[in-house]
């Protein structure tokens, strides 16, 4: 391992765990905290839950579980040169997606709906809820009984009301304060996966055209190097050497951006992080590059018809799930019926949010259709 800045988290100045438990051997607490979140159920339902496109359209399109893992493989990478904490940012990656619904940013939306007059539902928060309190593995604990920073770092966005409401991770937002560097690492890893893998599932789908991508400007640039580079490639092999290229710039960028950024701010400790402004960051001509790609990705593709036909039934499946339930909670399997004696509504969501796309469907059938066999 190499030596670690002077300001990034380690297991020496983390505020630790809610539970206090002995240091792990022959692991640090970060490691022991990743390879808690991959032995944990919510992680292996990543496999079948949504990113854009749902898990049956194809082999081959991104699942969340390969966009985690392309999360944390390029947040990894970002760490190691900047001398933060790699394991914490592999943490973080691997469990940033925990609490997604099935069928992605449609089925938050629907539940959010839902549970519009009983707190509202976001993934942000649920990712939390799961590794605090949802998975039931340890004899000591509910949840995973992570550390602070972990936890901190899953907990991307809150507003200042559900902040009061969270303890430890909410008072950062309350007191204005930043996440740790590896927080705000793990986050622009998070966009530079999904940008680029969009590109190349949106390509692959055949909802937006290369021609289309031609007329935004990091697309077009790389494309054009390749082109200069290799004249004869075409077809996938072509577009999967641009998308190589568009996050190697990217990757690149963030190091050298945000190596300029911490050596200004002149940081000696992990406390100064939290004062200072956002400091990773890409430098402002690959920001606005990225702005204008978001932006293509949204109109061309996340709002394509077929995109939003899909969209519209993964909506009307979660809305109809969670009516049912809520009139009549002996719908539910025992355990959350159990739960729903005291909190109805937090324990059909959860329920609801854990489901992945295929058991989502399947709990559809079953509640509505009369099978024969
Ligand atoms: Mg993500």
């Amino acid at each position: 391992m190499y030596d670690l800045a002077s300001y990034a988290v380690s297991s020496k100045n983390s505020r630790g765990r809610h539970i206090r438990e002995k240091p792990p051997l022959g692991r640090s607490e970060f490691q022991r905290d990743r390879d808690r979140i991959i032995h944990s159920t919510a992680f292996r339902r990543l496999e079948y839950k949504t990113q854009v496109f749902v898990n049956h359209e194809g082999d081959l399109f991104r699942t969340r579980l390969t966009h985690t893992l392309e999360v944390s493989q390029i947040g990894r990478s970002v760490a190691r040169n900047l001398r933060l904490n790699e394991d914490l940012v592999e943490a973080i990656a691997l469990a940033h997606d925990l609490g997604h619904t099935p069928f992605g940013h449609a089925g938050q939306d629907a539940l959010n709906e839902c549970m519009k007059n009983y707190g509202g539902f976001e993934h942000n928060l649920q990712s939390l809820r799961v590794v605090d309190v949802l998975e039931e593995r340890y004899g000591a604990f509910d949840g995973l009984n992570l550390c602070f920073e972990t936890r901190e770092g899953i907990l991307k966005h809150c507003t200042k009301k559900n902040a009061k409401s969270l303890g430890d991770v909410g008072e950062r937002f309350l007191a204005n304060q930043r996440p740790s560097l590896e927080a705000q690492l793990s986050n622009l890893a998070d966009e530079i996966a999904y940008n680029n893998h969009d590109v190349d599932d949106g390509l692959r789908s055949g909802l937006i055209t290369q021609e289309q991508l031609e007329e935004v400007v990091i697309f077009s640039r790389h494309l054009a190097m390749t082109k200069k580079q290799y004249p004869k490639i075409l077809g996938r092999r072509l577009i999967q050497e641009t998308v190589r290229r568009m996050i190697n710039t990217l990757v690149t960028d963030l190091i050298k951006q945000s190596t300029a950024n911490i050596a200004s701010a002149k940081l000696s400790s992990l406390r100064a992080v939290l004062a200072a402004p956002c400091l990773i960051s890409f430098s402002e001509k690959i920001r606005l590059e990225q702005q204008e790609l978001k932006k293509f990705l949204h109109n061309n593709l996340y709002q394509h018809y077929q995109v939003t036909r899909m969209s519209n039934k993964a909506h009307h499946t979660v809305k109809t799930l969670f009516n049912m339930f809520s009139g009549n909670t002996r719908l539910l399997p025992p355990k959350y019926q159990a739960k729903s004696y005291q909190e109805k509504y937090q324990a059909i969501a959860d329920y609801i949010a854990g489901m992945t796309d295929r058991y989502a469907i399947k709990e559809y059938r079953r509640l509505f259709i009369i099978e024969e066999n």
